[in-house]
């Protein structure tokens, strides 16, 4: 852009990791084109997609790196974790298994990434909240104790979707200020 004289380019990885069926795929397609898919299947599909937001005026470009079924097979390569600053951890309210999957996807992550990269618990599929298995504080406590942000989230009616990475972005964005400055 011509006014950015300084020629800052802000390009930030961010990886959503978490087990199978959770809703990554359809947090991020949710994200970058405000699309949902009922049957998705977690099959390979895109590798990343690279999204556009405005943080205070600067143009931040968010590169959101989907598993794209790898997780299946409990077997994220290194690969897929390099240069990520920030990371989406999610879990399914609906199904307790994924919540308690939780501790090992953060184990990955601090074997690949150093405690800088921005961290953001999700508690996706908030609409399901007639059968929901795990509840908002306990959400909430497991956050607090590991130090990540917490939203819950709904794929499906795109409750908190912008807002989840949006939060996630920011803090990548003032982290990257501060080294800077
Ligand atoms: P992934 O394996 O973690 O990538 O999960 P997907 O994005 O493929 O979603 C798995 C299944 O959960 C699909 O059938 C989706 O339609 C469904 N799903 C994803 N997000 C939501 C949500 O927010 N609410 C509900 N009710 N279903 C969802
Ligand atoms: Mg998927």
């Amino acid at each position: 852009m011509d006014e950015d004289v300084g020629g800052e380019e802000y390009l930030f990885k961010i990886v959503v990791i978490g087990d199978s069926a959770v809703g990554k795929s359809n947090l991020l397609s949710r994200f970058a084109r405000d699309e949902f898919d009922l049957h998705s299947k977690a099959t390979i599909g895109v590798e990343f997609q690279t999204q556009v937001v405005d943080i205070d005026g600067k143009e931040v470009k968010a590169q959101v790196w989907d598993t794209a079924g790898q997780e299946r097979f409990r077997a994220v390569t290194s690969a897929y974790y390099r240069g990520a600053v920030g990371a989406l951890i999610v879990y399914d309210i609906s199904r307790r298994t994924t919540f308690e999957s939780i501790k090992r996807w953060l184990d990955e992550l601090n074997t690949h990434c150093d405690t800088t990269t921005a961290r953001m618990l999700v508690g996706n599929k908030s609409d399901l909240e007639n059968i929901r298995d795990v509840s908002v504080e306990e959400g909430k406590r497991l956050a607090e104790e590991e130090g990540l942000f917490f939203i819950e989230t709904s794929a499906l009616d795109s409750t908190n979707v912008k807002e989840a990475f949006q939060i996630v972005i920011r803090a990548i964005y003032n982290n990257s200020r501060r080294k800077v400055l």
